[in-house]
């Protein structure tokens, strides 16, 4: 297929979750890339936060949502915004969205927010890549990997891929 749909990295397989772990999602792999060609994206690791990096959260705080290191807090929110705006102009021509679920970078809804002292004080985040994604391609079809387990919903996603002409 020539029709081209991102997708956070880690659910092609690729090693580049935060334990050097991914998440690897058989129906992205199969049924899914028979239809699009993928673009691999992982913005933590492009954003230079490597593989092995410390765990990272949401934190609101006066001033906004910040992205940190869970354990003291460290804000990398300024290197992945930079990272965001050079790399949005490289996303247009795509056609369609997958995200990882529940990740502060990637993920679209439901993602814990914490306070600057680090505890959850909501669960109805989004995180800054998915967030940025969004705002910028409004109308672009974006979707979690989880929900595409659902063949209707998969079916569907498919569906408004096609229609969708940037
Ligand atoms: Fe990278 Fe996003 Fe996967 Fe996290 S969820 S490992 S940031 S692609």
């Amino acid at each position: 297929s020539e029709i081209p749909v991102g997708i956070s990295a880690c659910l092609l397989g690729a090693q580049v979750r935060h334990d050097g772990g991914h998440k690897h999602s058989r129906f992205c792999t199969g049924i899914l890339a028979k239809h699009f060609s993928f673009k691999s994206v992982c913005p933590e690791l492009e954003a230079g936060l490597g593989v092995p990096r410390p765990t990272i959260h949401l934190r609101q705080y006066d001033d906004g949502l910040r992205l940190t290191e869970t354990k003291n807090g460290t804000d990398h929110t300024q290197r992945m915004r930079d990272w965001i705006t050079g790399i949005m102009p490289e996303l247009a021509h795509l056609r369609g969205y997958i995200l990882m679920a529940k990740s502060p970078s990637c993920g679209m809804e439901r993602i814990k927010v914490h306070n600057p002292e680090g505890n959850v004080i909501a669960r109805d985040g989004r995180g800054l890549f998915a967030d940025a994604l969004i705002q910028a391609f409004p109308d672009m079809p974006v979707e979690e990997e989880g929900r595409l387990n659902d063949a209707r919903l998969r079916e569907n996603f498919i569906e408004r891929v096609y229609a969708y002409d940037d």
